[in-house]
């Protein structure tokens, strides 16, 4: 990306390099503050902002452990991120949490509320994950 200053959103050249302090990342279950600073990239056309990929996973293992602090169940847009940033296939989690692919999916979406038992799979799931376990299958 170095070297191309294309925007992806827009289609327009001139992306700007710069650092910002303490950036407020916004995910799906609000915004978490990245504290320090931190390099990105952004479109003076449109505005878009690009994060280095690198950065991304470690922010998004900063929101897990969020997540894994949080008290309560998870909401869907959680289960959401869950599923799509733990390295667990979509039939490993299905298979976990003793569900069908089509149950999982309407889990995800929000159409069906998460059982106690769910939740507590997921949890135990982001637990290890943090913990640098990974559940073998
Ligand atoms: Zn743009």
């Amino acid at each position: 990306m170095a070297d191309d200053d294309t925007c992806e959103a827009c289609g327009k050249k001139g992306l700007v390099s710069k650092n910002v302090k303490d950036f407020a990342y916004p995910t799906p279950m609000g915004q978490v503050t990245i504290e320090g600073e931190t390099p990105l990239e952004e479109c003076p056309h449109c505005g878009e902002i690009f994060l280095p990929g690198l950065l991304v996973e470690q922010w998004n293992r900063l929101i897990l452990t969020h997540l894994g602090r949080k008290e309560g169940g998870f909401g869907h847009k959680e289960v959401q991120f869950l599923l799509r940033v733990l390295p667990f296939t979509k039939d490993e989690f299905a298979q976990l949490l003793e569900v069908d692919v089509e149950r999982l999916t309407a889990l995800a979406s929000g159409a069906k509320p998460l059982d106690l038992r769910s939740q507590e799979v997921l949890k135990a799931m982001l637990a290890d994950y943090l913990a640098g376990k990974h559940t073998v299958h």
